[in-house]
């Protein structure tokens, strides 16, 4: 590590610690602490997490670090302040906002997400990509969660910060998340050093479910073996712990995943009338067409014969499609 990364990641140390003494501690952080204890954050989980405050100042993070030797050149390429073009001075980039650390592999603090606490746009503001940053490695608690994966030998991706924490404090410690970003190879790479089958539990909203389908059909491709969880009413892991506890979340949304074929199930008929002849069929045409990709045998007959009996067609004229299917894919 060089002396420069070194300081960055010595302020990002620093901020970290103090962020977080902001919202406990102080009155300036006290409306950031009931926000998040009204959300059903826990005290346990604001110290596990490290969750922070920044104050509402555009100069407080410059003079902390000021004060403390670091050069506001290293401040800038840290993501931390901004210059101004009109006259070369610095702002701080992140301003009254809850402040997520993000973590690498070892446990060093290399970013931070802001999530604003009324209305203000951008909802999360993230860090920018430096030389400690990139996002496109990055798993949000992959660092907590890795010892609980390696054991389970299962990990469960979600779409944000908050469902993961939530998730940890009802009991599922091995999730993770991505910065907001969809999943990239890297990502797929540090997962599968680790375990190779993974709970998919996204927001259960349109674009939450057409991320899970672009997300499963990666890790698919990469050898994984797929789950995904789902919640009713739209809702988002978070939001489904806090109406309803931590124990459903555990046994019926996370116990009752789906496989990733009774997914495509679900996700081809998204939208569709299965009353109409042309959609059924149609539906039917598609679902074997995914039948068709299974590679074991038992696998193939349990689908078919679970289509079957859904629209009381023969299993010899599906196993005769099936075989169509499969030729003109070729
Ligand atoms: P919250 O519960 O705090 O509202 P969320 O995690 O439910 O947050 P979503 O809107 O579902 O938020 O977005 C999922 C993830 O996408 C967030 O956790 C965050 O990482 C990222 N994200 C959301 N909005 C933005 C944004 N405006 N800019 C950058 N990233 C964002
Ligand atoms: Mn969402
Ligand atoms: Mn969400
Ligand atoms: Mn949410």
């Amino acid at each position: 590590v060089t002396p420069e990364l070194q300081s960055m990641l010595d302020a990002h140390e620093l901020l970290t610690k103090f962020y977080h003494h902001l919202l406990v501690n102080t009155k300036d952080g006290q409306h950031a602490l009931e926000y998040l204890l009204k959300r059903g954050f826990t005290r346990e989980s604001i110290d596990k997490f490290q969750i922070g405050y920044s104050l509402n100042s555009w100069d407080f993070v410059y003079k902390f670090l000021s004060k403390r030797e670091f050069s506001p050149e290293i401040m800038e390429k840290a993501g931390l302040i901004i210059k101004r073009e009109r006259d070369g001075s610095y702002f701080d980039r992140f301003r009254d906002r809850i402040m997520f650390p993000i973590f690498d592999r070892n446990g060093n603090s290399i970013a931070f997400s802001g999530r604003s606490l009324g209305a203000e746009e951008p909802k999360y503001l993230n860090s920018p990509e430096t030389a400690i940053f990139n996002k496109s490695k990055i798993l949000y608690n992959f660092h907590l969660a890795k010892p609980s994966i390696r054991k389970l030998q299962q990990a469960v991706l979600f779409e944000g910060f908050a469902d993961v924490i939530a998730a940890d404090r009802s009991g599922v410690d091995n999730g993770i998340a991505t910065m907001g970003t969809s999943l990239t190879e890297e990502h797929i790479t540090l997962i599968r050093q680790n375990t190779q089958s993974i709970t998919i539990c996204f927001d259960s909203d349109k674009a939450g479910i057409e991320a899970a389908y672009r997300a499963g059909n990666m890790l698919v491709d990469a050898g994984c073996t797929i789950k995904v969880a789902m919640m009713s009413d739209g809702l988002d892991p978070d939001e489904y712990i806090k109406k309803n506890g931590p124990e459903k979340f555990r046994n019926e949304v996370i116990g009752a995943s789906l496989t990733w074929m009774a997914f495509k199930f679900l996700y081809f008929r998204r939208g569709k009338n299965l009353q109409i002849e042309g959609e059924r069929l149609a539906y039917i045409e598609t679902i074997l067409k995914e039948i068709s990709k299974l590679t074991k045998a038992v696998e193939k007959d349990h689908y078919l014969r679970q289509l079957a009996s859904e629209f009381s067609i023969s299993l010899d004229a599906l196993q005769q499609q099936l075989k169509q299917v499969f030729f003109a894919e070729k």
